[in-house]
């Protein structure tokens, strides 16, 4: 009896890790087909400016509707979409309609696309940027790249070659989720970015709990400012956070205090608005999940 409960446990781990598997590959096969069947979206989330409140541009999210399973987390497929070699398409794609929509926005409103380090270390890359700014008409001042430290751990030989022929189309370089992962200063001293964001878990919070965030947040801000760089606290939710990141002198604010990322009609008329306020925006933003 001991051995036949053996071999079903056996057989049940099998199983398991068979779906799992076949999940990810039906998974894979709908990601394949999801651009052309229309179920991919872009969503825009503002990025506001501490001092005035008023927009400095907004970050273009992926989001992908299924038809049977729903919305699925970029934080899931951008993944996948990695491993299945569909990440140069998909990003492209988020590219192209980001530069799109910012083309209807005011000049001054910039718009932020992340790019996976599999496209930054594309040797094509800088091409493909400046075909699609100049298809969509779209300065490159006004474009901002969010990049990882995922670049940094896949170097390859164009690395640098890469980071000086984007700074030489103008286009603007940012550091995402910085502190997270494999933080190195020495990416900092090597690279030219004109922005440090600061990753969700130092600011999430920040004001209620111990000091250790805020003395890592005003750390980061010395840094960047000796540096010559811009900072962007991520995830503000609360009034206390944006205070205090506004206290450590963090130059720009993303979070659900300003809004969440909202479809093209809400950016697109939110882009028009001068300056904003925390608590306007909670009037006008999508209810809590
Ligand atoms: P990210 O680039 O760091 O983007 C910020 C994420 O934080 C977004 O999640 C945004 O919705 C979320 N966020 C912003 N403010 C708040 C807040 O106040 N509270 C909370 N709880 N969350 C907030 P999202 O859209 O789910 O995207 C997750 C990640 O997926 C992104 O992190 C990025 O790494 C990746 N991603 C999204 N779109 C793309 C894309 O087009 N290309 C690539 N390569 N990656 C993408
Ligand atoms: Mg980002
Ligand atoms: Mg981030
Ligand atoms: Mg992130």
């Amino acid at each position: 009896a001991a051995k036949a409960a053996g071999r079903g446990k056996h057989c049940f781990y099998e199983s398991s890790m068979h779906s799992e598997a076949a999940e990810r590959q039906l998974l894979e096969n709908d990601l394949r087909q999801a651009i052309e069947r229309g179920e991919l979206s872009v969503h825009y989330q503002p990025i506001v400016r501490t001092a005035g409140e008023e927009i400095s541009g907004f970050e273009a999210l992926v989001r992908w509707q299924h038809p049977t399973r729903g919305a699925i987390s970029p934080a899931k497929f951008i993944p996948l979409a990695e491993e299945a070699g569909l990440i140069g398409s998909i990003g492209e794609w988020v590219l192209t309609t980001a530069l799109q929509e910012a083309a209807h926005w005011p000049d001054h409103v910039r718009i932020a696309v992340n790019l996976s380090p599999l496209q930054f270390n594309d040797p094509g890359v800088t091409q493909m940027v400046s075909r699609h700014l100049t298809e969509t008409g779209v300065r490159a001042e006004r474009l901002e790249l969010e990049i990882t430290e995922g670049v940094f751990l896949a170097e390859g030989d164009t690395t640098d070659e890469t980071f000086a022929k984007l700074k030489q189309i103008g286009v603007r370089l940012s550091l995402d989720d910085f502190g997270t992962g494999y933080s190195s200063l020495g990416y900092l001293k090597k690279a030219p970015f004109d922005k440090i964001k600061i990753d969700q878990s130092f600011v999430r919070g920040a004001s209620s709990s111990t000091n250790r965030n805020a003395a890592i947040i005003r750390a980061i801000v010395t840094l960047a400012e000796t540096l010559g760089m811009d900072t962007c606290a991520e995830g503000v939710e609360t009034h206390d956070d944006l205070q205090l990141i506004r206290e450590l002198g963090v130059s720009m604010v993303q979070g659900y205090i300003f809004g969440r990322p909202s479809e093209s009609e809400t950016a697109r008329s939110l882009a028009n608005t001068v300056t904003v306020e925390a608590d306007g925006y909670q009037c006008i933003r999508e209810p809590r999940q």
